[in-house]
C-alpha cells in the first residue's frame, strides 16, 4: 500500500470529526473521500498532509510512519479549491516553488519546470503573473506546481469547485488522464457525487467521522450497504415493503420476486430501485413488477427526462427515460401511467 491510515481519531472538545478511519490506498491508485459538508474529510486530508496530528490512530505513506512528521518532509503534492498560487511569482515561479524549497540544483528546476507546463499545456505562460490567467489556467498551475517534485501521493481537496460546469467537465479528464499517465496516487476529496463516479478507481463515502463503505463506483451505485450510501450516491427509490417466502410486498406492485431471496428474513424490508430502472409506459408493459401512476412533475434535462410520479396505492417514485431527438415528448403533469420494473434490478438495502 502507497498511503495506509489505521484507526485515525481526530477530536474537536466534544465533536469527534474523525471517530476511527481505516484506509489503504494502492500505489497508482485514484480514491476519492465522498461526504456531505461536515462529514470530516478535510480533517482526513489533513491528518494525511500533517497539518492535523490525530489523537489516536497512525498514517504511513510509502511504508514510512509518518503520524508525527511535518507536512514538508511528507512528499506531498497538494491542490486546493481556491487556488493557492503566489499572487507575486510567475507561473514558471510558482511551479518551481516546491523544488527550490528542497534545494534541486538549477538546470533540473528549469527542465522540471518545463516539463510540468507542457504536461499541463501551459508552455506559452511561464512569464505570466496567477492574475493573468483564468481560473482554469490557474488552477492547471497548481496542479503542476503539485506533480513536479515527483510526489508520493498527491492530494485534491475540491480542485473544481470554484470552476464553472464545462470547465469542470474538461479539467476533471484532464486531471484523470494526468493522474493515470504518471501513475500518481491521488487522494481526491468531493461532495459531488457525479464527480466521484467520473473520476474514481474507488470511492470511500464518510458519513459523521467514519468510513461508511468503500469500492469500486459500479458496485458502490448498485449494491449500496445502506440508505445513506444509496440516497447521497445518485438518486433512488426507496421502496418499503414486508418480505416473506422470496417475495417482497410493495404497495402499489404487489408481489414482487426479492433478489437473493434466501438470504433475506421475513419481515420489513427496504429495496433500492435507481431512477433509470423504473420504466414508463410501452417499455414498461413486458416488465413483470406494475403498477399504475401518476405523472405529477416532468421535468426536461435534454438526453433524459426525470419524472416524480405517485403510484396508486403506493409511494412517489422517480423515473429517468432515456430520450432521443425522434422520440415524442415524455407524459406530462396530470398523466395516467403505467409503470414496472425487472426484479433484478432491485437491490436489498441492509437494515441499520
Ligand atoms: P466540508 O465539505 O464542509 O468542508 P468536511 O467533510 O471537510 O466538510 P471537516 O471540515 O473535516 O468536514 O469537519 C468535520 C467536523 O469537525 C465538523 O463538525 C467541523 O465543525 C469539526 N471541525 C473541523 N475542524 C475543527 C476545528 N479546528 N475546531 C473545531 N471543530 C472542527
Amino acid at each position: 500500500m502507497q498511503l495506509s491510515v489505521t484507526g485515525i481519531v481526530r477530536r474537536f472538545g466534544t465533536v469527534a470529526a474523525l471517530g476511527g478511519v481505516d484506509l489503504d490506498v494502492a500505489e497508482g491508485e485514484f480514491l476519492t473521500i465522498l461526504g456531505p459538508s461536515g462529514s470530516g474529510k478535510t480533517t482526513l486530508l489533513k491528518a494525511i498532509a500533517g497539518f492535523e496530528i490525530p489523537d489516536e490512530g497512525a498514517v504511513t505513506l510509502g511504508g514510512l510512519d509518518v503520524t508525527l512528521a511535518p507536512p514538508r518532509s511528507r512528499e506531498v503534492g497538494m491542490v486546493f479549491q481556491n487556488y493557492a498560487l503566489f499572487p507575486h511569482m510567475s507561473v514558471a515561479q510558482n511551479i518551481a516553488f516546491p523544488l527550490e524549497m528542497r534545494r534541486r540544483p538549477r538546470a533540473e528546476v528549469r527542465q522540471r519546470v518545463e516539463a510540468a507546463l507542457r504536461l499541463v499545456e501551459l508552455e506559452g505562460m511561464a512569464a505570466r503573473l496567477p492574475r493573468q490567467l483564468s481560473g482554469g489556467q490557474q488552477q492547471r498551475v497548481a496542479l503542476a506546481r503539485a506533480v513536479v517534485f515527483d510526489p508520493k501521493l498527491l492530494l485534491l481537496d475540491e480542485p473544481f469547485g470554484a470552476l464553472d460546469r464545462k470547465l469542470r467537465e474538461s479539467l476533471q479528464l484532464e486531471v484523470r488522464r494526468l493522474q493515470r499517465r504518471l501513475g500518481l496516487t491521488t487522494l481526491f476529496i468531493t461532495h459531488d457525487q457525479e464527480e466521484a463516479l467520473i473520476m474514481s478507481d474507488r470511492i470511500a463515502v464518510m458519513d459523521k467521522g467514519r468510513i461508511q463503505q468503500i469500492g469500486r463506483p459500479g458496485d458502490l451505485y448498485a449494491r449500496p450497504a445502506s440508505r445513506f450510501v444509496a440516497d447521497f450516491l445518485g438518486e433512488s427509490n426507496l421502496l418499503e415493503g414486508r418480505a416473506g417466502q422470496g417475495v417482497a410486498q410493495l404497495p402499489g406492485f404487489g408481489a414482487v420476486p426479492l433478489p437473493g431471496a434466501a438470504a433475506q428474513p421475513d419481515g420489513p424490508v427496504t429495496l433500492l430501485l435507481r431512477p433509470e430502472a423504473l420504466r414508463v409506459e410501452a417499455a414498461a408493459a413486458p416488465l413483470p413488477c406494475r403498477a399504475t401512476g401518476t405523472v405529477l412533475e416532468t421535468v426536461f434535462l435534454g438526453q433524459s427526462a426525470k419524472l416524480r410520479l405517485r403510484v396508486e396505492g403506493g409511494a412517489e417514485m422517480l423515473a429517468r427515460l432515456p430520450l432521443r431527438p425522434s422520440d415524442p415528448p415524455p407524459p406530462a403533469e396530470g398523466v395516467v401511467v403505467t409503470l414496472g420494473f425487472a426484479p433484478e434490478d432491485l437491490h436489498v438495502v441492509p437494515q441499520g
